[in-house]
């Protein structure tokens, strides 16, 4: 890492417990996750690699359920894996990375919020004898 690099990570996670061991590895608690990244010299006009709870943050399509993802993109919401703020053309160092997280967090309640909207159109369609037996098991 760089003075800068370091000056800057600083400023980012002030209001945060963190630690930034002798690999330039930094740990913060964020937002219920543990996140970890390697510091490289090039932050910020470079995105980090995050670890959400020791996972590689990456937003494949097999990182989430593929039908979720699917009803997520049917909704309306541009592919995450080639539109997140990570994304080549996209980093800016005017983001940290804590914004890399607050977006996860979005992408998820959206999509969240897409299959739930999905089951609801589902289930109004059913016969109310088929919605009672469902019911007994929710
Ligand atoms: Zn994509």
């Amino acid at each position: 890492m760089t003075p800068l690099s370091l000056k800057r990570i600083t400023r980012d996670l002030k209001n945060y417990t963190f630690v930034i061991n002798e690999n330039n590895i930094v740990n913060v608690q964020y937002k219920n996750y543990q996140v970890s990244f390697f510091l490289n010299e090039d932050y910020p006009f470079k995105p980090p690699f995050l670890y959400l709870d020791n996972k590689l943050l990456n937003y494949k399509y097999n990182y989430f359920p593929q039908r979720i993802f699917k009803l997520y993109i049917d909704n309306g919401h541009e592919c995450p894996c080639c539109t997140n703020i990570s994304c080549h053309g996209r980093w800016s160092p005017v983001f940290n990375v804590l914004n890399i997280v607050d977006e996860y967090n979005l992408i998820k309640t959206n999509m969240v919020r897409s299959y739930k909207k999905h089951i609801t159109s589902f289930i109004k369609n059913l016969p109310d004898d088929v919605l009672g037996i469902i019911k007994e098991y929710i």
